[in-house]
Formats: structure tokens, sequence, C-alpha cells
């Protein structure tokens, strides 16, 4: 059976490896975008981190992932939705959310932001959108931890 990681890689002309395998994978099982250190914990002793360090940007070029830096300068990765070309060029029209108490980011997928256009001969090839604050799951757990 072929996994859904594996079609992808094929749709975006990679070679299928068990590095970018296991990096979709995890990346698959999540809601929220994951660092280059979370990662390796979740991979294990599969894979060395230049490889790994390697992998992310194959995929973020490649455009199965993007990639997301929060005030702190951490980047995180996160699966990019259909849409994204095989030009390293992201055009996700999503928010990303950092939560102040669960320190982790979100793409809100659901919420659309019109991408602005640009007179005057710009050319965007990065877009990003982000906000901070506390995410559903941290207020529920403050408001229940009140009562
Ligand atoms: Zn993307
Ligand atoms: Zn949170
Ligand atoms: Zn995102």
């Amino acid at each position: 059976m072929i996994s859904v990681p594996e079609t992808q890689l094929r749709k975006h002309g990679l070679r299928v490896t068990a590095v970018r395998l296991g990096v979709l994978n995890a990346l698959s099982r999540r809601s929220f975008a994951i660092s280059q250190p979370e990662l390796e914990v979740d991979l294990g002793h599969n894979c060395d981190r230049v490889t790994l360090y390697r992998t992310l940007n194959t995929l973020c070029e490649h455009g199965l992932l993007h990639r997301i830096v929060d005030d702190k300068g951490t980047s995180r990765y996160a699966p990019c939705r259909d849409d994204c070309g095989a030009t390293d060029r992201h055009f996700h029209n999503h928010l990303h959310f950092y939560c102040e108490v669960c320190k982790q980011t979100h793409c809100l997928n659901e919420t659309e932001i019109t991408i602005p256009h640009l007179s005057g001969g710009f050319e965007i090839h990065n877009i990003q959108f982000s906000a901070s604050g506390v995410c559903g799951s941290c207020r529920t757990n403050r408001i229940l931890s009140k009562s």
C-alpha cells in the first residue's frame, strides 16, 4: 500500500526516502508546527541532524512544508496545502497562531486571509500572517483550573 506521504513525495518529483517519510508522517500526526529538535526526538536514532536539516530544506523548497519562524527565531515546520509549487514560493493565506501558554504554533487553515495585490511592480515570493495569544485548549484548561 502506498501511504499519503509517499504519494506526496512522488507528486512533487522527489525520491522517497525513510527520513522524508518520517518527517511527513511525524507532521501529519500533529495539529501544530514542530521544530527540528522536536522532530529529532520524534524520529529517534533513525536520522542524524545534518540529514534532517537537508530534508527539511528540500521539503520546503518543493512546496511540501512551510517554515514558520517565531519571534525568538525558532523555525517550525508544517505541511503545505496542495497549492504550493516547486519553486520555494509559499502563498499561505492562513494565520499562524503562536500560543503564549503552550508555546506552540498552529496553522489556522480555516481562516482565509486575502493576499494583497501589490502595485508598482512588486512580486511576492513568500507571505506569512502571524498572531499570538492563547490557543483554544489552553483557554479551556485555564477556565477549568479556575473553577
Ligand atoms: Zn507552502
Ligand atoms: Zn496553547
Ligand atoms: Zn501554516
